[in-house]
């Protein structure tokens, strides 16, 4: 740093919401300072020369927002589902697309541009101010070098590696789904993602790092499970897997093991801080499970484990978590996530704290301040992160100045409860990676909005045409998931 201050960035006036040592504060009319990427001062005036003063009057100054899981992508098949889907999948949605075609046919992807899908992803994700995501996404033909590419191109702080597969969903014929496991395809996977880390270590200028990603649980062998785990933790990062975000999953494992999923995690000696289970719903406690006899909350806050929490996907399922309060409270670290679309924290954010809510029949539960922290204290300390997340003297300059002053959000006296229940990302004015300015005045800087859309929006297009050489009974897509609303005229 220089002493003329000409590389210092001033954010000056509105309100911080600043870490104080222990948690988050508001610094009202203050001064953030960032030099060299990272954050030099906190506090009412700053005593030194600034090269660029960023006026903040008005406007709240947050952290960048930090999701704990998140699939980057277009997510062609999820639109499919927002209300509907083949009973027999119950409440997952993952199974209408997703599995291969036993026959050989194409598969519901083909045929998605992967660059136009990841550069939405990506773009949404920082345009909504959020400056580091721990991405689920397979590597893809090149191993993950798009991924790296797209990444860097939008100046994300990436965590990722290639997910690591422990089997094969397939679609047959006559429409049914089967599970194949497949722990020799596991390991070599498993293999794969420590070399890509090794590999990459320190790149996109340090904002990619690495986390070991098992696909799902249910789809594991322990062997697998401890092994993946072994290797995140010889790497030094965080370890991750879907867990029972099926119900299903909870009672194949105790027909089969006779012990509950979690109980089984503990006893493999998986779960600990730096183990992030996405989802973690079907618990014994849920409502939806009936089997309260086994204090599975109490082990997995024993363990101090992540759970990544991602309530708008679950809630369009008709799902809640059980509950954000209860998981909190027995000592499981609550971080929020987007998984699906949209890629928004503020809507996660938002319906944590009504799922929260409702699901206590509590209205002073999942407060306003407590979910926010969730989508940025918490996330940083499922990835072992005390330099994000947070607003504070030597922390990385991921900032994002949201402009509350629209008609949505109002006159509010609570800066905090304005963000979560009122804003949303249509706030959002500039955002700041390592202090680089990635949106500004709520556009993003780097790249053009207009064609990320066109572009996505013709490759989607191009998989919902061809929907019907994938459905195992040749039905088109309006068919298979037939429209709201009839057309004008039909007569139907
Ligand atoms: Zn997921």
């Amino acid at each position: 740093m220089s002493t003329d201050g000409h590389d210092v960035t001033l954010i000056r006036g509105g309100t911080g919401i600043v870490f104080n040592g222990r948690g988050h504060s508001y610094l009202k009319d203050g001064e953030i300072a960032i030099a060299d990427g990272r954050i030099s001062y906190v506090g009412i005036k700053y005593p030194g020369a600034a090269g660029r003063i960023v006026d903040a009057r008005g406007r709240i100054v947050m952290p960048g927002l930090v999701s704990a899981h998140a699939h980057v992508g277009a997510h062609e098949g999820g639109r499919l589902l927002l209300d509907a889907g083949r009973r027999e999948f119950l409440r997952s949605g993952f199974l209408h697309f997703l599995p291969a075609r036993r026959s050989g046919a194409p598969g519901f992807m083909t045929g998605q541009d992967a660059r136009a899908s990841l550069r939405y992803g990506f773009a949404t994700l920082l345009r909504h101010g959020i400056t580091t995501v721990l991405a689920f996404a397979p590597g893809g033909r090149d191993g993950g070098e798009l991924m790296l590419e797209v990444a860097n191109e939008f100046g994300i702080r990436l965590v990722w590696s290639p997910i690591v597969q422990g089997g094969r969903y397939w679609l047959n014929d006559d429409g049914t789904v089967d599970y194949e496991a497949d722990e020799a395809m596991g390991l070599r996977q498993l293999g794969d993602a420590v070399a890509f880390i090794e590999r990459h270590r320190g790149a996109n200028d340090g904002r990619l790092s690495g986390v070991i990603a098992v696909d799902e649980f249910f789809g594991s062998t322990p062997t697998l499970r401890r092994e993946a785990k072994k290797a995140a933790n010889a790497l030094a990062v965080p370890y991750t897997l879907h867990f029972v975000e099926q119900h299903r999953e909870f009672f194949d494992t105790m027909m089969r093991t006779g012990r509950t999923p979690v109980q089984l995690l503990a006893d493999e000696g998986v779960l600990d801080p730096r183990t992030i289970l996405a989802h973690c719903i079907y618990i014994a406690s849920h409502s939806l499970v009936g089997y309260p006899v086994e204090d599975d909350i109490g082990l997995l806050g024993q363990a101090g484990v992540a759970v990544a929490h991602s309530p708008v996907a679950f809630s369009r399922r008709g799902v809640a978590l059980e509950s954000f309060d209860r998981y909190r409270k027995a000592g499981i670290n609550v971080a929020l996530a987007t998984d699906a679309y949209p890629l928004d924290l503020f809507a996660e954010m938002r319906m944590a704290s009504i799922m929260g809510k409702a699901a206590d029949r509590n209205h002073e539960a999942a407060a306003a301040a407590d979910v926010f922290a969730a989508a940025n204290l918490a996330g940083a300390a499922a990835l072992g992160r005390d330099d994000i997340g947070r607003i504070a003297v030597g922390a990385q300059a991921d900032l994002v100045i949201v402009d509350p002053r629209t008609l949505t959000v109002g006159a509010n006296p609570d800066p905090l409860r304005a963000l979560v229940h009122l804003a949303g990302p249509e706030n959002v004015d500039v955002v700041m990676v390592g202090g680089r300015v990635l949106v500004e005045g709520g556009r993003l800087a780097m790249a053009s909005e207009e064609q990320i859309l066109a572009d996505v929006t013709a490759s989607s297009q191009r998989l919902w045409a061809g929907y019907g050489r994938y459905d195992a009974h040749g039905k088109d897509v309006s068919v298979a998931f037939p429209p709201s609303l009839p057309d004008f005229g039909s007569g139907a």
